[in-house]
């Protein structure tokens, strides 16, 4: 069923860059994947409005899993890859066209898990690519397997006695990696994961903002939360926003904390740069993240 939503003077700010002929969506009651999706939207709409960027430059890309469907609704170009295969493709859409600006808006089991070789190369090579990734803390679309990024102790449908693993902190292991910009907030911060992407979005090389979401219909029911507050109220106690004094400092602990804040802010050439070091291309002067963050 179509539903067509009327534009009136309470039409939402941000509902241009918004799909609405495709709404309802699928996303349960609670799930915190609009939280990040709106904060990205209302970024692009306010460095658009700065004429910082160009939404026609954009490309947003997503792989599969709950958050991969995202660009089903968004209005910019973009593609639904294959699973774990985000990265991989905004790689191509970047190298086929230096002039645009890949994003990819996926989540945990998708780039940490089974995409994770891809992250951490893109890293490595601080590739010119604005990573979003929302971690449910579980591989939620099919059915709430354990997820490399599932805290340990957790129960998962597959690990019935608690996992026993230790996770994978992909924040703390980007910044290791040598990405320019990485960031980690939960979604009990929307103002601040905003002003990330607004910060992230125009500069070059590797950049990586990952929000701590709730997923209540599959991670949370199945550990005994029984609504999406009580989910919640529970993330929001062990997020903590604080300066890391190192990177060993950043903890991702569901007992006790998980640290968020900026842990990279720097603007090192980026692979395109690299690229251009070598190779004289045409292109080199015209690569926008190099105009969009002097804006
Ligand atoms: S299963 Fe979980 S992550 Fe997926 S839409 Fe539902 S609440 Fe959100």
């Amino acid at each position: 069923m179509t539903i067509q939503v009327p534009k009136t003077a309470l039409s939402h700010r941000v509902e241009d860059l918004l799909r609405t002929e495709r709404l309802p969506h699928v996303w349960c009651p609670g799930c915190g994947i609009g939280i990040v999706l709106q904060a990205f939207l209302r970024a692009v709409k306010d460095l658009e409005a700065k004429g910082v960027i160009n939404r026609n430059q954009l490309v947003f890309v997503t792989g599969i899993g709950c958050t991969g469907r995202a660009s089903g609704y968004v209005r910019l170009d973009g593609a639904h890859t294959p699973h774990g295969r985000p990265i991989a493709y905004a790689y191509g859409v970047k190298l086929g066209n230096p002039k645009l600006v890949p994003v990819v808006f996926s989540g945990d089991g998708d780039l940490a898990g089974i995409g994770g070789n891809h992250l951490l190369h893109a890293a490595r090579r601080n590739f010119d690519l604005l990573v979003i990734m929302v971690n449910n803390l579980n591989y939620a679309l099919t059915g709430g397997q354990l997820a490399p990024t599932t805290p340990r102790g957790v129960y998962s449908t597959t690990t019935p006695k608690g996992n026993p693993e230790r996770p994978l902190d992909a924040a703390r292991l980007v910044a290791a990696l040598g990405a320019n910009y990485v960031a980690r907030w939960s979604i009990h911060y929307p103002v601040h994961i905003e002003e990330s992407i607004k910060k992230a979005l125009p500069r070059r090389g590797f950049r990586f903002i990952e929000v701590l979401s709730i997923c209540p219909e599959i991670f949370g029911r199945h550990i005994g939360f029984r609504t999406p507050a009580e989910l919640y109220e529970r993330l929001r106690k062990i997020s903590k926003v604080r300066k890391p004094k190192s990177l060993e400092d950043i903890k991702y602990d569901w007992d006790e904390e998980i640290t968020l804040g900026v842990f990279v802010d720097k603007d090192e050439p980026g692979y395109m740069e690299s690229l251009c070091e070598r190779y004289n291309y045409s292109w080199c002067d015209e690569l926008p993240e190099k105009r969009w963050a002097r804006k």
